[in-house]
C-alpha cells in the first residue's frame, strides 16, 4: 500500500486518506489537430487537468482550455457576476482603445473578482502544434493579476514556451492583447529529453520523467509518481522508430494509468497516414504488451473518427494487449 507521510493523525479516515492520495483528472478537450462540431464524443482540441492533491497540472492548452479556464473563473467571482460579465468587461476595455498595459489592474479594479480568491496553476506542454495551444487565449484566468502560472514544456525548433505564445498566441494582429501585458504571474521551466525534475506538493513532492517522443517539430512524454502512483501522458507521438518506441515504454512501465493519443486504425494509417506524427491501435497494443499498464485512456481522437471508430481502437488495443482500456469523452473523470 502507498506511503501515508504528512496526514497520519490529522483526524481524516483511511478512506478519506487513500482518496486524496488518489491523482485524478478531467477531460475538457479530447480531439487531435482540429476543433470539430461533435457532441457526442466532444469537438474541443486536446486539454485535461491532472489532480495531485492540491496540486492542479493543466495538460496542453487545446480549445478544451475555454471550460476549465470559465470553472476556475468562477471561483473569483463576486456574487451576482457571471463569466459573460467579465467577457464583455475585458473585451469592451480592449474595444475602446483603453491601455492595455493596465488590462489586469482594470480587471482587480473592475468589481469583477473577490477579494479572497487566487490560484495557482502548473501547465504542461507535450508540445506547441496549435491544437494544443490556441486555447489559451481563451482562457480567462490568464487576465488576471489574481493568477498564478507554472509553465513547463521543452524547446521545439529552438524556441521555448514563453517564446512560441508570445509571437504565435499573444500578439498583434493575431490577438489584441500582447504576452506582457496579461495580468497574471507567470514562470517558466524549459525541460531537457531524459530529465527528472520534482514539482512541490502536499504530502510529497511529484516526481516527473520526461522523455522526447516521435513527431513532427519534437514531442514530449511524461511519467508522473506520487504517493506510489503512476500517471503516464503521451500524447502526439508515432511508432516505428525503436529509440522512440523504447520511450513510450518506459514511460508506460506499470502505469496506474496512461493517458494516450491514440489516433488511428492500421487501415487509416495505412491509408496515406505514415509519417503524420500519430500511432495506431496496433503498434500501442505492443506497447501495452511489454509495458504491462493497468489501464489506458486514449484521446486526441482524429476528427475524421466517429465515435464507432474511436471505440473500435480502444477495442482494438484492449483485444491485443488484454489491458483495460478506454477512450476519452469530453467531460470525462478519471
Ligand atoms: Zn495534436
Ligand atoms: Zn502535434
Amino acid at each position: 500500500m502507498a506511503r501515508i507521510p504528512a496526514l497520519q493523525g490529522n483526524g481524516f479516515s483511511q478512506e478519506t486518506m487513500l482518496d486524496m492520495m488518489k491523482p485524478k483528472g478531467k477531460f475538457y478537450g479530447v480531439r487531435g489537430s482540429f476543433v470539430i462540431g461533435d457532441t457526442k464524443i466532444g469537438g474541443h482540441t486536446t486539454c485535461h487537468t491532472l489532480q495531485f492533491g492540491r496540486k492542479l497540472i493543466i495538460f496542453d492548452f487545446g480549445s478544451g482550455m475555454i471550460d476549465i479556464g470559465n470553472e476556475l473563473m468562477k471561483r473569483y467571482l463576486m456574487p451576482g457576476k457571471t463569466i459573460k460579465d467579465v467577457d464583455v468587461f475585458l473585451n469592451q476595455y480592449v474595444a475602446q482603445g483603453s491601455d492595455i498595459k493596465n488590462l489586469g489592474q482594470a480587471l482587480l479594479e473592475s468589481g469583477h473578482l473577490n477579494q479572497e480568491e487566487e490560484l495557482d496553476l502548473t501547465f504542461m506542454s507535450s508540445h506547441v502544434h496549435g491544437d494544443h495551444l490556441f486555447g489559451a487565449q481563451a482562457f480567462k484566468p490568464i487576465f488576471s493579476p489574481k493568477t498564478k502560472i507554472h509553465m513547463i514544456g521543452g524547446l521545439h525548433c529552438g524556441m521555448n514556451l514563453f517564446e512560441v505564445m508570445q509571437q504565435f498566441n499573444f500578439r498583434p494582429p493575431v490577438f489584441p492583447v500582447p504576452w506582457e501585458y496579461l495580468g497574471s504571474k507567470r514562470d517558466l521551466r524549459v525541460i531537457e529529453p531524459n530529465e527528472h525534475f520534482e514539482i512541490e506538493n502536499d504530502l510529497q513532492p511529484i516526481k516527473v520523467w520526461v522523455l522526447p517522443m516521435n513527431h513532427p517539430n519534437g514531442s514530449y512524454g511524461y511519467r508522473f509518481e506520487w504517493c506510489g502512483h503512476v500517471i503516464a501522458v503521451t500524447l502526439d507521438h508515432e511508432h516505428g522508430k525503436d529509440e522512440f518506441d523504447k520511450n513510450i515504454v518506459r514511460l508506460w512501465e506499470g502505469a496506474d494509468v496512461v493517458v494516450t493519443e491514440v489516433q488511428y486504425t492500421k487501415k487509416m494509417y495505412e491509408d496515406k497516414r505514415q509519417g503524420y506524427g500519430h500511432i495506431t491501435a496496433e503498434a500501442a497494443a505492443q506497447h501495452a504488451i511489454e509495458a504491462k499498464p493497468k489501464r489506458i485512456i486514449t484521446t486526441h481522437h482524429d476528427p475524421d473518427a466517429d465515435y464507432d471508430t474511436v471505440q473500435e481502437i480502444a477495442r482494438t488495443i484492449e483485444r491485443h494487449s488484454h489491458i483495460q482500456t478506454t477512450f476519452a469523452v469530453q467531460g470525462m473523470v478519471f
